[in-house]
């Protein structure tokens, strides 16, 4: 077999076979191909898109590329969520401790932040002490003990993808749908579990823009989890706003706690309960759907998630008294409104840019080498529908640095639409698949 034949066969929109499809892989992972023959073929992929049986072929064949978590000694049925990214997503910060709660396994591995979204390690390293790394038995061993445990993802989950991405993002190669899902989907099952809720991002804060194109990538990747064998459901979810009120790392902290003491925003707070409810009724046969609707419900509201969280925290080292004592998080030295210049109703946002201006705060890494400041961010006062007026704050910057202060403001400023005609508010789930 050649590499060349594989790429002419791709470029004459001919649909490769498993057995080439695994020889591409192979070679890439030996390094024994060439850069430029797999940006050729990506670019022969990207043009021509990858057949269903190209996309199951080429995730599985990333999926073997290096380790598998193997999760048979965590008892019960394993659910997994993924979050396609967002601006201020912290759904895995309430959404583990409720269904832990719930009694269903979580066997959560997370990512960092880069650009404009944020990443769940991040949010869980900003409570002082907290460790995001563990063996694989301590792993194994915490969640059958607590339900739940937290970490980061061992290095060498799909290496292959790790390197198609790498020459992706340099051949513009990222944005096709076939390609995203089968890396997403490669690295997700990797992690060994039985089910996996999809929660795809749709709007100007998400790497899918619009409803359609986001619909397209979660049925792809619904369809390479069925052919593995995985149950998968997928929520389409509005990212036309940041989720909730808060963006950066301790504050969104700090809102999933409010959350879980029964204080946060609706948008977060029914996502947080839909995708919860999936889960479980994924894990817990023995519930009715109502059941599982009545058990979710109940355990945000009577603490028994919250509890769950300080139990998570305590685990991994972590300093539980931040849920009751948020000036252990530390605070940001300047603390400024972004004021309003005109009277109307809040329409639209560029959400990349509110996390872009957040990023400039401190809050997020341009590259993976920079460091992080934990208390800085963007809390949002005014969300869309809501009316302000001239010199109401519609959100509060947080920075330790004065100087990046000008710039972030006027990126927030600039990010937001007030009209005089008012426009309803978005729902948060806007389709379920
Ligand atoms: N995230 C991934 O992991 N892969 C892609 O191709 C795009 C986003």
């Amino acid at each position: 077999m050649r590499i060349y034949d594989i790429i002419r066969k791709k470029r004459d929109k001919e649909i490769l076979t498993t057995e080439e499809i695994n020889f591409f892989v192979d070679q890439l992972v030996k390094e024994e191909v060439a850069d430029y023959q797999v940006s050729a073929l990506l670019m022969a992929m990207f043009l021509n898109d990858l057949s269903e049986s190209e996309m199951v072929d080429l995730t599985r064949a990333m999926m073997l590329s290096g380790d598998l978590i193997d999760l048979s000694k965590v008892d019960g049925v394993k659910v997994d969520k993924h979050s396609t990214g967002g601006v201020g997503d912290k759904t895995t910060l309430v959404l583990a401790p409720l269904v832990a709660s719930c009694d269903v396994a979580v066997c959560k591995m997370s990512g960092r932040g880069l650009g404009h979204t944020g990443g769940t390690l991040d949010k869980l390293e900003s409570i002082k002490g907290f460790d995001i790394k563990m063996s694989s038995e301590d792993f194994i061993a915490t969640v059958n003990k607590s339900k739940i445990a937290v970490i980061g993802q061992t290095k060498n989950i799909a290496p292959a993808d790790k390197k198609l991405y790498a020459l992706r993002d340099v051949t513009a190669t990222v944005e096709n749908i076939g390609l995203i899902a089968s890396s997403i989907m490669s690295k997700k099952l990797a992690c060994g579990s039985d089910a996996i809720v999809l929660d795809v991002k749709s709007g100007s804060g998400a790497f899918m823009k619009d409803l359609a194109s986001s619909q397209k990538l979660a049925e792809a990747m619904i369809k390479i989890g069925k052919a593995m064998d995985k149950k998968m459901s997928a929520f389409i979810t509005d990212m036309s706003q940041p989720l909730g009120r808060a963006v950066g790392n301790s504050l969104e902290v700090i809102e999933a706690i409010e959350t879980l003491k029964g204080n946060g925003p609706s948008d977060f707070k029914e996502l947080c309960i839909e995708l919860a409810c999936k889960m479980v009724e994924f894990a817990r046969e023995d519930l009715t759907e109502s059941e599982v609707r009545n058990l979710v419900c109940q355990n945000l509201e009577n603490g028994l998630a919250l509890k769950k969280l300080a139990e998570m925290i305590e685990n991994q080292g972590g300093d539980s008294r931040v849920i009751d004592d948020y000036s252990l998080f530390g605070k940001a030295s300047f603390v400024v409104e972004v004021k309003s210049e005109v009277a109307g109703y809040i329409t639209e946002f560029d959400c990349e840019n509110i996390g872009i201006a957040s990023m400039v705060l401190g809050a997020g890494r341009q590259t993976k080498e920079d460091a992080i400041d934990y208390t800085a961010g963007i809390v949002l006062n005014k969300k869309i529908g809501d009316k302000v007026i001239v010199g109401e704050s519609i959100c509060t910057l947080y920075t330790n640095k004065e100087s990046l202060i000008k710039d972030a403001s006027s990126i927030v400023l600039n990010s937001i639409s007030i009209t005089s005609e008012n426009t309803s508010k978005p729902s948060i789930i806007l389709k379920r698949l």
